[in-house]
């Protein structure tokens, strides 16, 4: 079943990534450029010393398990402040720790977009029938203790 897609992805040049550095992207381009996986809104834990990075199944208050979307997008730092607005200014800074297969961190890292990806299959719901979102697999960060998460870590969905 096809859904409407809730990132704007019309009228964009035919496979603009492959041509264009993230540097130059219009705002457009870059938001057209996430999958809508929602792997970046699940909790995570660095360690300090080693920096490595656990991904939990833990999800921001904000996000919407079964679309994989955040609830209040537009408005969403007035709920959590700490959510980081990626951009080309930043991604040097956070590619580290996003998913594997986030656009952003595929293109920063040179490599091409899976063919699942929205814009090259034309289908929003194709992240999740690859198999590759978070969907109908996380908990609320209401539901379990920030001392708990440690028991939470799962092995990203890819
Ligand atoms: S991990 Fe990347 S592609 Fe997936 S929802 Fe987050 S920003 Fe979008
Ligand atoms: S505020 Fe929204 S975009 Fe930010 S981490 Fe939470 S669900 Fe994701």
């Amino acid at each position: 079943m096809t859904t409407s897609d809730p990132i704007p992805r019309k009228g964009l040049a035919n496979r603009f990534w492959e041509r264009k550095p993230l540097s130059k992207m219009t705002p457009k381009e870059w938001e057209a450029l996430c999958d809508g996986c929602g792997k970046c809104c699940l909790n995570k834990l660095e360690d300090a010393e080693t920096g490595q990075v656990e991904l939990t199944c833990v999800a921001c208050r904000l996000l919407d398990d079964s679309t994989c979307h955040c609830t209040q997008y537009d408005i969403r730092h007035q709920f959590v402040p700490e959510c980081i607005v990626m951009s080309p200014s930043n991604i040097d800074d956070h590619a580290y720790w996003m998913p594997q297969t986030c656009a952003y961190r595929l293109l920063w890292e040179g490599k091409p977009l899976f063919n699942w990806h929205p814009l090259i299959s034309g289908d929003p719901n194709s992240v999740h029938q690859a198999g590759v979102s978070i969907q109908h697999r996380t908990v609320s960060e209401f539901e379990v203790d920030e001392d708990d998460w440690e028991d939470y870590i799962i092995e990203e969905p890819a």
